[in-house]
């Protein structure tokens, strides 16, 4: 099944909380939310550009950048009224929208169902309280709880976004919400590193020495262990970083942390290190060579696994008393995530570890 979401973006100029890192207000007064009316015009345009229709083809309409469910109810009517033709046509399968855990409720699931509303991702951002009431987000684990708890039982898709780096979190802090969103048995999730943007909350407790945000290796790093935990227990993760909008890479707007144009490819680089550093400690383990080794791949998965400018061979090849890293090749047989291993000059692996044995071994 190849997924498309038709992104539909509604900063929210009306939204009455002050997340301590959220400038959706600046953005929505240089960028308003299109009209109702406009919106089957980008529908449109988007649906021009992606496959038509076909039973492996699933598309949805999706409302981001607001708390959709927070809004005027007369506008998510109409927002959702402009899909239906969408709908009744089959050329869109459905509608997603974002919002926050403390807008959901019976009355407000029963009137997306009844539209067409197919998958809810929430702004969970932490499991823990402090974390939470630090970021000035108005809710708590108890909340996040029972508003997941209620968009399953309605049969929607549920999707998380979860953030790292928050005031008060902790690499500790991040595992627990890790693990309490594994329990909540999301379908997808996001993962966002924070980001200290201008004209914020969190850019005035940086600027005054409050909050010091990430460095990129530490966020890639607790951001990995987050990934390859959902990964075992077959939760999707849709996106880890920031999408490097254009807003973001205007000078002047990410004013300090950890923003990479590529920090989900970082983080999958990150893996494929930790993988092949198992695979590379139990094929000496068995054969005790001390002649030169080369690593293959699935065709899909080489430059995560060489790295960025071949950093996860640089540090393969500086791990003690192990042999010589030479080289990665693309080998056919080798399945995405899967990683095989042979004496540098073989042009086959004579051992390999998947993803799920390596998780077995790494995670117990
Ligand atoms: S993160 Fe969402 S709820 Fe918080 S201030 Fe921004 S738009 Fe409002």
């Amino acid at each position: 099944m190849r997924h498309y979401n038709i992104p539909i973006f509604i900063p929210h100029l009306g939204c009455p909380f002050n997340c301590i890192f959220c400038n959706q207000k600046n953005i929505a007064q240089h960028e308003p939310a299109p009209a109702a009316s406009e919106v089957p015009i980008i529908v449109q345009k988007a649906l021009d550009t992606i496959p038509a229709a076909w039973p492996g083809r699933e598309a949805e309409a999706a409302y981001f950048g607001g708390s959709f469910t927070a809004l005027d109810k007369k506008l998510q009517e109409d927002y959702l009224l402009v899909l239906q033709p969408f709908l009744d046509a089959g050329s869109i399968d459905g509608i997603r929208i974002s919002t926050r855990p403390d807008f959901i409720d019976h009355s407000i699931l029963g009137f997306l169902l009844d539209n067409g509303v197919t998958t809810i991702e929430l702004g969970v951002q932490s499991l823990k309280d402090e974390v939470l009431k630090a970021s000035c987000r108005g809710y708590t684990t108890r909340t996040v709880i029972n508003a997941c708890g209620m968009i399953k039982e309605y049969g929607f898709k549920l999707g998380v976004q979860l953030m790292v780096g928050l005031p008060g979190d902790s690499y500790e802090y991040d595992m627990d919400t890790t693990i309490g969103t594994i329990s909540i048995e999301p379908d997808m999730v996001r993962i966002y590193p924070v980001l200290v943007i201008k004209d914020t909350g969190l850019e005035k407790l940086y600027l005054q020495g409050h909050y010091q945000p990430l460095e990129l290796e530490e966020a890639v790093s607790i951001c990995c262990e987050m990934f390859l935990r959902f990964q075992q227990k077959g939760i999707e993760i849709i996106r880890m970083g920031l999408h490097p909008a254009e807003e973001l890479r205007e000078e002047g707007i990410v004013i300090a942390g950890p923003f990479h144009p590529a920090f989900g490819e970082l983080v999958e680089q990150e893996a494929f290190k930790k993988q092949a550093r198992v695979l590379l400690q139990n094929y000496f383990n068995i054969k005790n060579l001390d002649s030169d080794l080369k690593l293959f791949t699935n065709y899909r998965d080489l430059s995560k696994m060489i790295g960025h400018k071949k950093a996860n061979l640089s540090y393969l090849n500086h791990l003690e008393s192990l042999p010589c890293v030479k080289g990665v090749q693309a080998d056919e047989q080798i399945k995405k995530d899967e990683l095989g291993i042979g004496p540098a000059g073989s042009d086959q692996p004579e051992a390999s570890l998947s993803r799920t044995e390596f998780l077995e071994i790494y995670l117990q």
